[in-house]
């Protein structure tokens, strides 16, 4: 199994999963968040294109957001297999990426089910490095305060992570990326995995459902 979807709310943990999966796997880990943040700090026109729409907790284009992705899982690295997060977050991208793929579809799809009162806490003590890595202030610390353990960075609050926007995000998902889950709920591809508890046990539970 090499094209695997991470899904979830946000702050369900797809990152970080995505991630030690994607290192597990040696596939790329391909988050449409990453690549839009790297975008917009760029200042190229898609990043010009996408800042409102993601400043506001709204979803961008999905003309824009399928291009995108589309271009990224032709380069060679993704020839093996990928591990995707933050993608597909509608209808119309789920069947383009449908399309794309072909005979070759998504082996698995993982969902991260987290509470919303969990949500919530986990978002707003989430901090950031510009180069990916991701803390929280209670369940995950940097050893100095404010600053990467990775590279030294200093951390800092999404944009789109203050109360208000996550509200916000969370309606945007119910309402446009909850029947995505059903599409491939449809599909037979849904694993639902416990996305509580220590990253550690998840990833475990993961791996269990693969
Ligand atoms: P994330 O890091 O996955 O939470 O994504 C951050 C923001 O980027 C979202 O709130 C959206 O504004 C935008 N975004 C990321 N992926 C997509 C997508 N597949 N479709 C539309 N907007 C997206």
């Amino acid at each position: 199994m090499n094209r695997i979807l991470l899904m979830g709310p946000p702050g369900a943990g797809k990152g970080t999963q995505a991630g030690r999966l994607a290192e597990e796997l040696r596939v790329p880990h391909i988050a449409t968040g990453d690549m839009l943040r790297a975008e917009v700090a760029s200042g190229s026109e898609l990043g010009k294109k996408a800042r409102s729409y993601m400043d506001a907790g709204e979803y961008v284009p999905d003309d824009l957001v399928i291009a995108m992705l589309s271009e990224r899982i032709s380069r060679a690295d993704a020839r093996r297999g990928f591990v995707l997060d933050g993608f597909p977050r509608t209808l119309p991208q789920a069947r383009a990426l449908t399309d794309r793929l072909g005979n070759e579809d998504l082996d698995v799809v993982v969902y991260l089910e987290v509470p919303e009162t969990e949500i919530v806490r986990r978002i707003s003590g989430r901090r950031s490095c510009p180069q990916g890595h991701v803390y929280h202030v209670e369940d995950n610390p940097p050893e100095t305060e404010g600053t990467c353990d990775v590279d030294g960075e200093p951390l800092y609050q999404r944009e789109d992570d203050g109360e208000e926007v996550v509200r916000n995000r969370l309606r945007v998902y119910r309402e446009q990326t909850q029947p995505v889950v059903e599409f491939y709920r449809g599909k037979g591809l849904l694993r639902e995995v416990d996305g509580t508890g220590h990253p550690d046990e998840v990833q475990k539970r993961i791996l269990e459902v693969l």
